[in-house]
């Protein structure tokens, strides 16, 4: 095992990361940018280095910082995190060259997995089922629209380099295509760096059912069951809860199988999920991979019993894997609820602020990760999630209750400050989610019940614009658009708000290698 690695994050996560080390006798460096220089991580962890200003290119971004910090304290890892550098396999390279242990997988099989289309052609080759659609990216517009007649429509245009939930165009008729086209490569252009995109058919009444994978560097491997991930916004995670509700267990070992199966035909190593939409009749495809741990992992911990963060370190440590698939035993139910802060009445727009009160829920099988305190702000700069409450009971009605009992209890508050929590409670208490019978539609749904549209729409979670994901790195921007223009206009799916949030031609693309 490790002597020392250094952290390479900031929030929830580095604290997470830090726990985790103070628990196996490894000590940490923390790396933190001026405007978190009172975060928890500073205060816990056995050292710590500022590396730049709060911009996140300048600081979190920054590998040469990084690595210098690195080289300075004499850590001989860095554990990424989420976002920032944790799926740039330029920065694994980069750690590798100056003899610095990445903990995540080998920068090429990053490459192959982080870029969409590739993704999908390796996928394919391991026999994963893909929703119809175009193997690589497409080049000419009158090619991309013949694939999307022949796979008919809805159809999604897809960045290769996209993710967060950004760079993805939903186009609901013919006519739409082509203007819609060449706005997703502009704009993918100028975000990610990389025009390349792909068609998919869209699956509108899908869920989204990940499969959690654990890989050691000597060729094993074991999938820690499901998660459903539908409660979304923008695409993005609102509430986790695993195992996925409501599926037969052929259809649950089907997918953790064919992950698992993608898994050892990547060369995978580490900590890694495989994300696939589930339809109605329970038929299921691949959609993509994240290389890294998720902010949903503590679900899978509570399920399994299995600690993501020590087998990460064991497995980048070299040590062969120490379960095997018989002894993962998933057990009863757990639930996590992503406490952002965002005003939910304004589009979940970011609502930064001095926390004047921070008293997250206690109780029994009840877990908060968070780095927020009384007085903690929080800033324009980064992802707005400031906790994660995460329960786990026998069954899921009581997994719920606890749930709503938590949320009850969490006490957050502050100038300007407004939170997810109203919108969590509200989606516990919806009928189909608490049947277990809900799509990636369900956020928008409500909205659109609380908000009725002026005129009818069948267009749902396409036509919202997006906020930045500064999580990702990206800077927050204000929010765009009322609810008319929530529902207005055909397509572009957060590339265009995310334009906003970052000016083109900055070196500061959120996912170089994806
Ligand atoms: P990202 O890398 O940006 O997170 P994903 O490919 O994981 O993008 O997709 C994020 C979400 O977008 C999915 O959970 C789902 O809600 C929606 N989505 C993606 N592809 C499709 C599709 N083909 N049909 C319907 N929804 C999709």
């Amino acid at each position: 095992m490790f002597e020392k690695i250094l952290i390479a994050n900031r929030g929830e996560i580095a604290l997470r990361v830090a726990r985790a080390c103070r628990e196996l006798g490894v000590r940490t460096v923390a790396v933190y940018s001026v405007a978190d220089r009172d975060s928890a991580v500073v205060r816990l962890a056995d050292e710590a280095v500022c590396i730049g200003p709060p911009e996140g290119r300048q600081s979190y971004r920054n590998a040469a910082a990084i690595v210098e910090a690195a080289r300075r304290t004499g850590a001989e890892a860095v554990h990424p995190g989420y976002g920032f550098l944790s799926e740039d396999a330029d920065f694994a390279e980069i750690c590798a060259e100056n003899g610095l242990v990445f903990i995540g997988p080998r920068p090429e099989v990053m490459l192959a997995l982080g870029d969409k289309a590739r993704a999908r052609a390796l996928m394919r080759d391991a026999d994963l089922p893909l929703p119809p659609g175009s193997l690589a990216t497409v080049g000419t517009a009158a090619r991309a629209r013949a694939v999307a007649d022949e796979i008919g429509y809805p159809v999604i245009i897809k960045c290769a380099a996209g993710g967060g939930g950004r760079g993805m165009t939903v186009v609901w008729r013919a006519e739409e295509f082509g203007p819609a086209y060449d706005r997703t490569r502009s704009a993918a252009q100028a975000v990610f760096g990389d025009d390349r995109v792909y068609v998919e058919r869209y699956l509108a009444h899908a869920r989204h059912v990940e499969v959690q994978v654990l890989c050691d560097g000597h060729g094993h491997g074991v999938h820690l069951g499901t998660r459903d991930c539908s409660v979304q916004r923008r695409h993005q995670k609102l509430i986790e809860e695993g195992p996925a509700p409501g599926l037969s267990t052929g259809t649950l070992d089907a997918l953790a199988g064919a992950a698992l199966r993608g898994a050892l035909h990547a060369g995978y190593t580490g900590v890694g999920t495989f994300e696939f939409l589930v339809d109605e009749a329970e038929g299921f495809s691949f959609i993509e991979v994240n290389c890294r741990i998720q902010v949903e992992h503590p679900v899978t911990e509570m399920i399994t019993g299995i600690d993501l963060v020590h087998e990460q370190l064991h497995i980048a440590a070299g040590v062969p894997l120490r379960l095997r698939q018989e002894d993962v035993r998933i057990s009863g139910v757990a639930v996590e609820c992503r406490v952002n802060a965002e005003d939910p009445d304004r589009g979940f727009a970011p609502a930064p602020g001095r926390l004047a009160r921070f008293a997250p829920p206690g109780g029994p099988f009840t877990r908060v990760d968070t780095h927020g305190y009384p007085g903690y702000l929080v800033g324009p700069y980064y992802d707005s999630l400031l906790a994660k409450v995460v329960v786990w009971a026998p069954d899921r009605d009581l997994a719920l209750g606890r749930m709503r009992r938590a949320l009850h209890e969490f006490d957050v508050d502050g100038p300007g400050v407004r939170t997810t929590i109203p919108f969590l409670r509200r989606v516990l208490d919806d009928a189909g989610f608490r049947r277990g019978r809900y799509s990636t539609g369900l956020v928008d749904r409500m909205l659109a019940v609380a908000d009725p549209p002026a005129e009818p729409s069948r267009r749902p979670s396409a036509v919202r614009p997006a906020a930045p994901v500064a999580g990702k790195g990206v800077p927050a921007a204000p929010r765009q658009g009322g609810p008319a223009a929530r529902r207005g206009g055909p397509v572009v799916e957060g590339v265009a708000a995310v334009r906003r949030g970052v000016p083109p031609g900055t070196a500061n693309h959120p996912r170089r290698t994806r």
